[in-house]
């Protein structure tokens, strides 16, 4: 180990007016309206409230009108319409036979996040 060729010269960090820095790009997130986590992993189901201004479930994730996502826990759902959060998402109030479809679905989810635990099939049940 001898012969270091001579060329470990540091470039000058210089920006010359073509620095691209991170621009801050809108991304549209998924996020849970009532536990604000992004789930990706189990998917999120949209909400949507159609243009004629009726909010239904949107599985497809692909109709028009403004969306709000809720992940699968059956609790977040419950929430949203106990807290009125899917309604601010929304910017529509949720009337009684939209809150019982959205209650029907959620009935159709597994009762907590972790559905792994089949020996207590009543949470919080202290
Ligand atoms: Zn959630």
């Amino acid at each position: 180990m001898a012969a270091l060729p001579a060329s470990g010269r540091p470039a000058p960090v210089q920006g010359r007016g073509k620095a691209k820095g991170p621009r801050p790009k809108h991304v549209p997130q998924r996020m849970c309206v009532a536990c604000r986590e992004h789930d990706a992993k189990r998917g999120l189901t949209r909400v949507v409230r159609t243009p004629e201004g009726s909010v239904e479930l949107d599985p497809t994730g692909k109709r028009n009108g403004r969306g709000a996502y809720l992940c699968g826990r059956r609790e977040c759902w419950e929430r949203a319409l106990r807290t009125n959060a899917l309604a601010r998402a929304l910017n529509v109030p949720i009337d009684d036979d939209t809150a019982a479809l959205l209650r029907r679905h959620a009935e159709t989810l597994a009762p907590t996040g972790t559905a792994d635990d089949p020996t207590s099939p009543h949470p919080g049940g202290r």
